[in-house]
């Protein structure tokens, strides 16, 4: 019988046709191609996949059953994400309000938790670091973990440690903002160089494009190529509402179902945004995408 012989394993790399597939139990890693009935249900295996696979006698694996999906990312294609880390410099390059509120948005939209890591906090003054406080409380204050690092100083390490503990994370974050050198602090056994993240992560190395999980503190980091310039392609004018979290809260209280915020009357996030409950920076930039999505080309 064949469900004798099915294991059950990780997809951790997809490349060229073949699976390569973590076994749970042994911790080996089986190449795998994908059962063909996948093929005619038009499912795709992905990485980050729970799948049952079984070894036939001549080594080759295949992957005959696929877990219920948590979450699926197109860009970069990956299942069940639990966690994406989105890191941001507090200096060098600058802290930037817009970009965060633009990967939230689409964190949000996939439905996965985002948590804020902010790096190099070593770089601020006092005063500097009064400045900015404002801004980094108020996304603490809308429900967002906020964790301060410094790689160089060696502290909020071990909160990251523990938050990516067993789970499936992506990192996102522009170039330079200290992603190599968290990683590389978290986890000691990686030698990442400092600023060739993409390369140590697999990018680059290879010409073909392929996804894969590295583990890391025994999480699991994805190789997200292209995940760091996302964009807002997906997002529909009311989808965006909602993925501003503390706008979607007071959207009942506005006159009309499905306000955007804009120019409606009696909105309950404008009032918000007067009465300085909400900061303008978040409004301005949501504005900003909003039409940014209404004038986007349609696709063809
Ligand atoms: P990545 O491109 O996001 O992977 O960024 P890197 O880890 O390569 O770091 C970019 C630059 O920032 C390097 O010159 C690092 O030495 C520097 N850097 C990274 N983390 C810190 C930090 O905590 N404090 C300071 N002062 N510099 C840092
Ligand atoms: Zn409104």
């Amino acid at each position: 019988l064949v469900g004798d012989n099915l294991k059950k394993g990780i997809i951790l790399k997809a490349l060229s046709g073949f699976y390569y597939v973590e076994d749970l139990e042994s911790k080996e890693m089986i190449q795998c191609r994908s059962r063909g009935l996948f093929r005619k249900q038009k499912i795709t295996p992905l990485v980050g996949d729970e799948v049952e696979f079984l070894v036939e006698s001549d080594g080759n694996g295949y992957v005959m059953e696929i877990g219920p999906r948590k979450n699926e990312l197109v860009r970069p294609p990956i299942a069940n994400v639990d966690l994406a880390l989105v890191v941001f410099s507090v200096k060098e390059p600058d802290f930037s309000p817009k970009l965060l509120d633009r990967f939230l948005a689409v964190i949000e939209m996939n439905r996965i938790e985002p948590v804020i890591v902010l790096t190099k906090m070593d770089l601020l003054s006092e005063e500097e670091k009064q400045s900015i406080e404002p801004t980094i409380n108020y996304y603490r204050e809308i429900g967002y973990e906020v964790i301060e690092t410094s790689s160089k100083r060696q502290f909020g390490l071990e909160s990251i440690s523990d938050l990516i503990k067993d789970r499936i994370v992506v990192i996102c974050g522009q170039s330079g903002v200290g992603k190599s050198s968290l990683l590389n602090s978290i986890d000691h056994t990686l030698d990442i160089q400092v600023n060739e993240i993409s390369k140590a992560l697999g990018r680059g190395k290879h010409t073909t494009r392929h996804v894969e999980l590295h583990k890391l503190s025994e999480g699991l980091i994805a190789d997200t190529p292209g995940f760091s310039s996302l964009d807002l392609d997906q997002l529909e004018p009311i989808d965006l509402s909602q993925c501003f979290i503390e706008f979607y809260e007071r959207s009942e209280q506005c006159k009309f179902r499905g306000c955007l915020h804009e120019n409606e009357p009696r909105c309950a996030v404008k009032s918000a945004v007067e009465a300085g409950e909400i900061i303008p920076t978040r409004y301005e930039n949501y504005l900003q995408f909003l039409t940014e999505i209404k004038t986007r080309k349609p696709k063809y």
